[in-house]
């Protein structure tokens, strides 16, 4: 089995050491070898990093970080490496990068590809692996034997890096790989990486969301709108304001809207229904505002605040004004 680690700045980030805890359990049970390979040689901090997680061997692609503005490029290299290394099962975080390497590796190794795995499990000798369909409505789930090559792509929400206490650390050996020449063929060249706006960005991609419920009047949602565009956050909106019409349906959260996972959900005049819950479940941490002690939104809510929105947004919205000078 081979991890792909993108190592951003020469160090292991958030999703590579998620990805590096995940492929030692997968390992573990699944009672395969396997190795990480990175597109630069990591330095000893780095590799002490990676030990840390029992990552048993690093392959380095020489130069490969020059290949990451030319990912088909990079697919074929990472291709060969892993025909070199008798992988038959790839691992990419479903991040821009994997999710842009995987289909490339699948099609040069004419192998089978099964994006955003939500869980894998072992049942009798195949792996089960499952990832949500239509929508996230159904589980789609498939068997794999072992006998054809595998990518996979595993969505970044599901990785922790914490430290589980039955990783062994290792000792990891270090192979310096230089790939064939690449042969010519169509290939296309990132020429700038533009980061996902808020105030566009799919939900299910925000960062952070701040969501109206019912309980904001007119007023207030004007005023979360600007604090919004202020703070560079998403707005996402309950379905019955959805139905007001104060804005798209590509705003709502909840069981008919969007599922969000984002690092930090604000409920702002959000009951709580199971409906709206269902979409936000996953969520880091969500923090709620409601007049009513009682809303069922709060045993929902790593922290919840007994209060008028019509006290708190304006507040919210001066801080912001006076950090950020005026509306956006
Ligand atoms: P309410 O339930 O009316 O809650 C408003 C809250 O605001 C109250 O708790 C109140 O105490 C508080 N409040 C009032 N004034 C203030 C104030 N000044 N300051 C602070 N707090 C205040 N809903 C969704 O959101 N998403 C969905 O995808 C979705 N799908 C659905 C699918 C089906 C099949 C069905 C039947 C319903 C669905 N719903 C969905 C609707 C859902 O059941 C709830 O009706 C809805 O989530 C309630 O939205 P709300 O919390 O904004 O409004």
């Amino acid at each position: 089995m081979l991890t792909i680690v993108d190592l951003p700045d020469n160090a292991l980030d958030d999703t590579s050491r998620g990805l590096l805890s995940y492929s030692t359990r997968l390992a573990g049970f699944t009672h395969a070898s396997w190795g990480a390979v990175t597109m630069t040689t990591p330095t000893d901090e780095t590799v002490a990093d990676f030990a840390a997680y029992g990552a048993p061997a690093i392959n380095c692609l020489s130069n490969g970080d020059a290949l990451l503005d030319t990912p088909i490029r990079l697919g074929k290299v990472l291709a060969q490496l892993s025909v070199d290394a008798e992988a038959n099962l790839i691992l990419l975080p479903h991040n821009d990068l994997g999710a842009t390497l995987a289909p490339i590796l699948a099609a040069t190794l004419g192998a089978g590809l099964l994006t955003e795995v939500i869980s894998v499990r072992l049942v009798d000798n195949s792996l089960q692996l499952s990832r949500a369909a239509v929508g996230g409505r159904i589980a789609e789930n498939r068997l794999w034997n072992g006998e054809r090559t595998l990518i996979i792509t595993i969505p970044v929400r599901l990785l922790s890096q914490v430290l589980l206490p039955s990783i062994r650390p290792s000792k990891p050996q270090i192979t310096e790989w230089q790939p064939a020449e690449v042969t010519a063929g169509p290939t296309a060249t990132v020429t700038t990486r533009i980061p996902p706006d808020p105030k566009t960005v799919d939900l299910i991609d925000a960062e952070v969301i701040f969501s109206a419920g019912k309980g904001c009047d007119e007023t207030t949602f004007a005023q979360l709108q600007e604090l919004c565009k202020l703070l560079n956050v998403s707005l996402g909106v309950t379905r019955p304001v959805y139905d007001d019409g104060w804005c798209g349906f590509e705003r709502m959260v909840g069981q008919t809207g969007r599922t969000v996972t984002p690092r930090f959900y604000l409920a702002l005049g959000i009951s709580g229904s199971m409906h709206h819950l269902g979409g936000i479940k996953d969520s880091k941490r969500i923090v709620a505002v409601n007049t009513d002690p009682k809303a069922p939104i709060f045993p929902n809510a790593d922290d919840g605040f007994v209060a008028d929105l019509r006290d708190v947004v304006p507040r919210l919205l001066d801080r912001a004004r006076a950090a950020y000078g005026g509306a956006a």
